[in-house]
């Protein structure tokens, strides 16, 4: 296990979003006031659970798809979070076993648990780095990184439910750019991103429970997630809601199937031509 940074102090004063979302998926690596927020936000979204399942699901749908008819091999995820079976490494071995992935996030919670992303099968490989996506630099340059991706070979750039908490004065697009630059042609970019499209409400009371918090969001609209895909071929559906995103069963024969204001996730995956 490696870091870019001195490992920064588990902070319990305050929800951070990684621990929310864990709450929302029913784990237990959350504090008291993590789930007070979390459940602020399920009140104002009674939904947030569905949304988070169906951000995972899809997830799997992305990484399966890609190693199946893309040819990818390996992968750089961002915005990890906190581990969650299967994670994305186990997922991508389970169709080609020597799967590289690198992991990386901000949160000094995740580090804690990152051993559990290395826990790989003997063909493939993982890392996990303590990195800010706002310092693409010192991501991609990182010797850890270099040790287990080959960037003459397709990577897929893997960032879900991660760049709502990247406000357009960090300069997310640049951002996204800057990572995909240095990757080869058929590289990818698999992404997931909240959206106040479907339920503008719950989501302006969703943005103030989180930078109220502490944590600044930017939920964005399908033309704005879209724009992340520039210059990209984005692969069937398109731009989609998540459970809409080349579901293993049709939605139309699925009676418990969500809405998608329940949902309220724009996914996409785009080929570097
Ligand atoms: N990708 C996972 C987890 C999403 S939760 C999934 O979709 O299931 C969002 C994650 O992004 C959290 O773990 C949070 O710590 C991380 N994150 C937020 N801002 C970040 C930043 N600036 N740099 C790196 N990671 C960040």
């Amino acid at each position: 296990m490696t870091s870019t940074r001195a490992a920064r102090e588990i902070d319990t004063s305050k929800p951070h979003s990684a621990r929310m979302y864990d709450y929302y998926l029913g784990g237990k690596d959350h504090f008291e006031v993590d789930k007070l927020a979390a459940e602020a936000t399920a009140q104002a979204f009674p939904a947030v659970y569905v949304a988070a399942r169906e951000n995972r699901a899809f997830m799997h749908r992305a990484t399966r798809v890609l190693a199946r008819e893309h040819g990818i091999r390996q992968w750089l995820d961002i915005g990890t979070g906190i581990p969650t079976e299967p994670n994305l490494h186990q997922v991508a071995q389970s169709v080609v076993p020597e799967a590289r992935v690198v992991y990386a996030d901000n949160d000094p919670l995740v580090l804690k648990y990152a051993e559990r992303l290395m826990r790989s099968t003997a063909q493939g490989r993982t890392t996990y780095i303590e990195a800010d996506v706002n310092d693409p630099a010192s991501l991609i340059e990182a010797p850890e990184l270099a040790d287990i991706l080959d960037f003459d070979q397709p990577v897929a750039l893997s960032m879900n439910a991660l760049m709502h908490f990247i406000t357009d004065d960090q300069d997310p697009y640049g951002i996204v750019s800057r990572f995909l630059e240095v990757l080869p042609s058929g590289s990818a970019l698999a992404l997931s991103h909240c959206t106040p499209d479907f339920d503008p409400i719950a989501w302006g009371k969703i943005t103030e429970i989180y930078t109220g918090a502490g944590t600044p969001v930017q939920f964005r609209t399908k033309k704005e997630v879209t724009r992340f895909f520039s210059g990209l071929n984005l692969i069937e559906p398109g731009v989609s809601v998540a459970h809409r995103w080349r579901p293993d069963t049709d939605p139309v024969d699925d009676p418990d199937s969500p809405s998608d204001a329940h949902v309220s996730l724009w996914v996409g995956v785009g080929i570097k031509p």
